[in-house]
């Protein structure tokens, strides 16, 4: 397989991304790489470059001395304060000039985490970074490089969103990447192999969520739309699916999937609240009809087996 390159740059962010990848598992991070045939020009955890053999780095890829296949930017792009990029400085330069002089020669272009999709952090109104995504701003195209902008193998930029992102949305495109095969993007330009079904798809708590058997705590065993603010039927990912550290995920471990894969995340609400008018959840499952919905889910609560709801009361008298 012929070696592609890859060149991280953080900006906007916590590292939170870089974080997540390095617990890749089975193969680890290293090997998933060495067998993509990856070599990797410079990642911030990974390489030890001097800043002078950075910059040199830089130039050679600016000038197309250095090839690029893979341009993965973690973070926001930071257009504040007022504009000037300021707040986020390569060489005491805007980062965001760096940021655009390289996807310029990049083959592929990965938005790596929420903040690089669709701005996450520091990216909502009235916040002085300015955050925003590299093609989109939450859920409007456009964003840094504009919505008709191409990599050099005229593809759009790649969204993996994510706070952070599962190790193996990166995986496992790459892999199609590197393989030469399809890669389906979905409405916001993420790879559908890893972002085409909800949190919600594979949850073991689906069957309490089916007949209406919800918590009002954490802690204990039912569904936690309802009442504890879960957003797994609105998020699209692939967390119960691919467990993370092959091991869990957050509603396994009782706790409400925040929609951080979402365009708006983080919300304005309170994580562990559901929102409701009139006692109903505001925000229903995507696609579904508001009033056909809830007299399904009071018929199924009417309808729920006997030794569910047991098991459930049992579990919500003893906490
Ligand atoms: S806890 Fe969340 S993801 Fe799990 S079944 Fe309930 S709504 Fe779906």
């Amino acid at each position: 397989m012929e070696t592609k390159t890859l060149f991280w740059l953080q900006s906007g962010g916590c590292s939170g991304d870089s974080m997540s990848i390095l617990n890749m598992d089975e193969p680890d991070l290293f090997t998933q790489f060495k067998h993509m045939g990856i070599e990797v020009l410079w990642h911030p955890s990974l390489s030890c470059l001097s800043p002078m053999e950075q910059d040199q780095l830089i130039e050679k890829i600016l000038s197309g001395e250095q090839k690029l296949d893979y341009f993965c930017l973690e973070g926001n792009v930071a257009l504040g304060p007022n504009n000037s990029g300021m707040f986020d400085t390569y060489r005491g330069e805007p980062k965001k000039d760096l940021i655009a002089q390289l996807a310029a020669k990049a083959e592929y272009i990965l938005a790596i985490g929420t903040c690089a999709t669709f701005g996450g952090m520091g990216s909502h109104a009235n916040d002085e970074m300015q955050g925003v995504g590299l093609q989109f701003h939450h859920n409007e195209k456009g964003g840094f490089l504009g919505k008709n902008f191409r990599s050099a193998s005229d593809f759009p930029i790649i969204n993996l969103s994510g706070c952070p992102i599962h190790p193996k949305a990166l995986e496992l495109t790459l892999n199609l990447l590197i393989r030469g095969l399809p890669l389906e993007l979905d409405d916001l330009n993420r790879p559908k192999v890893y972002y085409g079904i909800s949190v919600h798809n594979g949850c073991t708590r689906n069957v309490s969520h089916e007949f209406k058997l919800e918590d009002t705590k954490l802690g204990e065993d039912g569904c936690l739309f309802f009442n504890i603010g879960c957003k797994g039927p609105t998020t699209r990912a692939s967390c119960n699916k691919y467990l993370w550290n092959e091991q869990s995920s957050k509603t396994r471990a009782g706790v409400p999937c925040f929609g951080c894969t979402r365009p708006d995340f983080p919300m304005p609400e309170p994580f562990y609240v559901t929102e409701k008018i009139a006692g109903t959840p505001i925000e229903l499952p995507e696609g579904i009809d508001r009033a056909a919905y809830l007299a399904y889910k009071d018929m199924a609560a009417a309808a729920a087996p006997d030794y569910l709801r047991k098991a459930h009361h049992e579990k919500t008298q003893n906490d």
